[in-house]
């Protein structure tokens, strides 16, 4: 393979090994400074950097001494250390004809002594170094040299735990919203999105528990779509699916942001009207019986398939089981079908007391 090509793939590989650490660019950090602090310590140097090279910038992490965060790469020797050994030590730049010429060296701040320490990825691609540097010549001690290597290799575990702590708060928001999604699906009904009847069965009991109505009362709205095996059989399953996804889109529309629908069983809805009385929950019903008379359900030969609905609605205490709510809601639905569907029945008119409200205004 050619020189430049085999340049150009270590490039790339530092690029991407570079990029995997989401470090560029990044504010200034106590656990990097404080590596820098230490080298410029241990080698007794005036200047330290953490530096990584980017495709046409040194960028530094952690600087002291310097006073500037990033240089061109045509004047970095620490670019030229990533293709040389772990530790690249020049005792004197100015004697050195490939970075004598460096602004940094022949200007402010006068550089003449620089060391470096490649920092490696696990797989060994080199991304940047940890260097120290000083206004006049001179040399590192063995002790120093393995030092500098040392804390080269403690900026790599930080960058590695940082990656490290990134992945895991990735894997814990995937987990957390997995688990919302399965909640999700845990509660809702697929044809029409409202909740099911589990879901139901908890916010109404949710709804009965003492603390939770404060004084204002609750009331519950069972409803049973009329003549539903007619529309089955007479325009097929599929057309009595869309049937029942219309009407819960209807309810959508008709009940309050605060009510709470379910799909309680095959054609049988019931909302949960929190803060609601039984004159206000009536208004609710003939908004109900209304839409849907003024909705049909456009069918594919073009007619307009009427729903209709029959509904029992009674108070929802916690004076009062919630199965035996449940059953006088039935019953008062069942008083609506007796009495001609198409009607809510509501708990003050039960067993005849009133003639059935037609929900028709
Ligand atoms: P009524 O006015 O007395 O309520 O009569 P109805 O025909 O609505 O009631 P019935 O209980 O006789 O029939 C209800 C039908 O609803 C029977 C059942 O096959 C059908 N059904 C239940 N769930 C679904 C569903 O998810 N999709 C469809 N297409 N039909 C369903
Ligand atoms: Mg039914
Ligand atoms: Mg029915």
């Amino acid at each position: 393979m050619p020189k430049s090509c085999r340049n150009d793939n270590a490039q790339a590989q530092r690029l991407a090994a570079l990029a995997a650490y989401e470090i560029l660019d990044t504010p200034p950090e106590a656990a990097f400074d404080e590596i820098t602090e230490l080298a410029a310590l241990i080698c007794d140097v005036p200047a330290a950097v953490i530096n990584f090279i980017d495709r046409d910038r040194q960028w530094f992490k952690s600087e002291r001494g310097l006073g500037i965060r990033e240089t061109p790469l045509d004047i970095s020797i620490c670019a030229h250390v990533i293709l040389q050994s772990e530790l690249f030590v020049v005792p004197d730049i100015r004697l050195d004809p490939r970075f004598a010429h460096f602004p940094l060296v022949t200007g402010e701040p006068h550089l003449r002594f620089y060391a470096g320490a490649l920092l490696k990825s696990p797989d060994g691609i080199p991304i940047g170094t940890l260097c120290v540097l000083d206004y006049q010549p001179r040399e590192l001690s063995q002790k120093q040299r393995t030092a500098l290597i040392t804390l080269a290799n403690q900026v790599m575990a930080n960058l590695e735990l940082m990656r490290a702590h990134r992945a895991q708060a990735t894997l814990i928001q995937e987990l957390q919203s997995a688990q919302k999604e399965l909640m999700h699906l845990a509660s809702t009904d697929p044809l029409t999105g409202l909740f099911n009847r589990r879901a139901m069965e908890e916010r109404l009991n949710q709804a009965r528990a003492p603390g939770w109505q404060r004084g204002t009362p609750a009331t519950l709205m069972l409803m049973d779509l009329d003549h539903f095996k007619a529309i089955n059989d007479e325009f097929g399953h599929e057309t009595g699916d869309r049937v029942i996804a219309h009407f819960a889109g209807i309810c959508k529309k008709v009940f309050r942001q605060s009510d709470v629908i379910g799909r309680w069983g095959g054609e049988e809805f019931i909302v949960l009207l929190p803060d609601t009385t039984e004159d206000e929950a009536r208004q609710a019903a003939a908004r109900l019986h209304r839409s849907l008379r003024r909705s049909p359900l456009a069918c594919d030969d073009y007619r307009s398939l009427y729903i209709t609905v029959s509904a029992g609605l009674c108070g929802l205490s916690s004076d009062r089981e919630l199965e035996h709510t449940l059953r006088l809601a039935d019953r008062l639905l069942y008083q609506a079908k007796r009495s001609g569907r198409n009607r809510t029945v509501y708990e003050s008119q039960q067993d005849g007391q009133h003639s059935a409200h037609t929900g028709i205004p």
